[in-house]
């Protein structure tokens, strides 16, 4: 396997003095040099064949012991130093200091059709930054961010990419539920693939620390190799910076509202700078259309990263990327000015997706209205998003629309006359605003059925593919892999997928809720 390696990322950026793997603060640096733990009995279980291509690697290389080797940190590539990167972050809206790449180790760079890639491992052991956790990651999580970070990619969402997801061989201690029960469980390593690993977080250390010596380098690297376009490094290049950062990201969550998707933990260092969807860890999709859902049993109180709160918190980590990034800039106005945008833009924005979601495309000035009902609708009756909206591609008119959607409730024996008569209104509404349309049905329907999923990794997917490879058989993960390539399509033999949650997975753990633990 002869890789086209580059380290323009080490060999530009500072690196850690020390060389010991100790846990620490690590000041003046941009990452620290460290290698991966050596496993048991290293396994790979599956390989984005979609992303091998894109870094020049052929299916018999991802079948060679080398390969295994290197994805799960047992082999370093020749002439390549792994690290690890240095980061803060606001968790949960209060600053952490120091966090960093606890459990991920970065291997090398690929450059391949004149795309530059990162290639890390995530759980491959201990770092500086691994604070008072092990390093590694279980089977359970590392599918989950294996299927995800793949099927985002195939909806049409920016995120960072997967290519392998491999067993360590060894067991990884975890206390799923937080309540004094630890458990062994199979230790796993994803390898992830991104242009860049970097987060809002690495920004906000060096503000943070004062250290605006390199705070400005690692502006600098990031425009010269990521924001290129913009031109040279400059005070206005980095306010056109924030502004293209602050756009990125406001388009990358309104892709998630559109298709229902919760992060569940939108910490600044899990912000990507490059307005990818980055860590997946205890996020989930809507079912019942719930404005107040979170995934995430750690933000159970506040609900903080509730999927009616994306937006805005997307905003309030930007305020902190601005503050980070104020010292280089010194002046308030013009980022003031990009925060103010994001609003506008968000209204906007937000209102033209539930427009494409509903089929609607010429202008109208009740539409904010029509849209607003049909979101308090949804919340009448436990109501599942994504069945809804693709059988709504079928609406013709408002007399057999009911019929058309009831399998979208979860407990249709139970809608009162109430919640009906209000549908009929609603549906009433719809038809008289879809007749100032001039497309087809035909072409209604296809372009709603572009916008709207008709299949995405509910949770209870996942933990199938999970209780399934915890018994060594890993078929479901590659059905999950194959079946959310094509998310927007029509897949007959894959109709059983497109399915409300099953009662058994309304409360089972990993189904509806879960921890960070992971
Ligand atoms: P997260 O909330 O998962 O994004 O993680 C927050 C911080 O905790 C990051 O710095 C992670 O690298 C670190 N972390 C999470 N899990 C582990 C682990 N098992 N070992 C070491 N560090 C971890
Ligand atoms: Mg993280």
């Amino acid at each position: 396997m002869k890789l086209n390696i580059k380290n323009i990322f080490t060999s530009e950026l500072p690196a850690d003095t020390i060389l010991e793997n100790s846990r620490r603060q690590v000041s003046e640096a941009v990452y620290s040099f460290v290698k991966p733990k050596k496993t048991k009995k290293p396994k790979v279980i599956h390989v984005s064949q979609e992303m091998t291509q894109e870094l020049g690697i052929s299916e018999d290389e991802t079948k060679s012991e080398f390969f295994k080797n290197i994805v799960t940190g047992n082999e370093i590539y020749p002439n390549t130093k792994p690290y690890a990167m240095c980061y803060g972050g606001h968790q949960f809206g209060n600053w952490s200091g120091q966090l960093g790449d606890g459990r991920a180790i970065n291997l090398f760079e690929i450059e391949h059709n004149s795309k530059n890639w990162k290639v890390q491992l995530k759980g491959a052991g201990e770092t500086p930054y691994s604070r008072t956790a092990d390093g590694l990651a279980v089977l359970r999580s590392s599918i989950r961010e294996y299927l995800c970070s793949e099927a985002m990619f195939h909806l049409g969402i920016p995120t960072t990419r997967a290519l392998s997801l491999s067993l360590s061989g060894d067991d990884v201690l975890r206390d799923v539920l937080y309540n004094g029960n630890p458990a062994y469980e199979k230790g796993a390593i994803v390898s992830r693939i991104s242009p860049s690993f970097l987060r809002f977080g690495n920004f906000e250390i060096f503000a943070a620390r004062k250290d605006l010596k390199n705070l400005k380098k690692l502006v600098d690297y990031t425009i010269n190799h990521h924001f290129s376009h913009l031109g040279n490094p400059s005070k206005e290049n980095y306010i056109n910076f924030f502004k293209e950062v602050s756009e990125r990201t406001l388009k990358m969550i309104i892709d998630w509202q559109r298709v229902g998707f919760v992060h569940g933990v939108m910490n600044t260092d899990n912000m990507s700078i490059l307005g990818l969807t980055i860590d997946y860890g205890p996020y989930g999709w809507l079912e019942g259309f719930d404005f107040g859902w979170t995934p995430n049993t750690t933000d159970r109180q506040n609900k903080r990263y509730r999927y009616a709160n994306q937006p805005n918190i997307g905003l309030w980590n930007l305020y902190q990327l601005a503050n980070a990034l104020y010292p280089i800039i010194e002046e308030v106005e013009p980022l003031e000015a990009i925060l103010n945008q994001y609003k506008i833009d968000f209204e906007k924005q937000s209102l033209q997706m539930m427009k494409t979601k509903l089929g609607l495309f010429v202008a109208d000035e009740d539409d904010i209205k029509l849209i607003q009902e049909l979101e308090d609708n949804l919340q009448l009756a436990e109501t599942d998003m994504t069945l809804f909206f693709r059988y709504l591609s079928n609406f013709s008119e408002a007399s057999t629309a009911f019929k058309l959607i009831e399998n979208a409730f979860y407990d249709l024996e139970n809608i009162s006359k109430d919640v009906k008569k209000r549908w009929d209104i609603w549906f009433h509404k719809y038809e008289n605003r879809l007749s100032i349309e001039r497309v087809s049905f035909e072409e209604k329907k296809q372009k709603m059925n572009d916008v709207n999923p008709k299949y995405v990794l509910r949770n209870y997917m996942s933990q199938m593919a999970i209780d399934e490879a915890d018994k060594g058989n890993y078929d479901l993960i590659d059905e999950l892999y194959q079946l959310l390539k094509k998310p927007y399509s029509e897949q007959p033999e894959n109709e059983k997928w497109f399915a409300k949650r099953p009662e058994w997975a309304r409360n089972k753990v990993g189904c509806s809720m879960l921890s960070c633990s992971s």
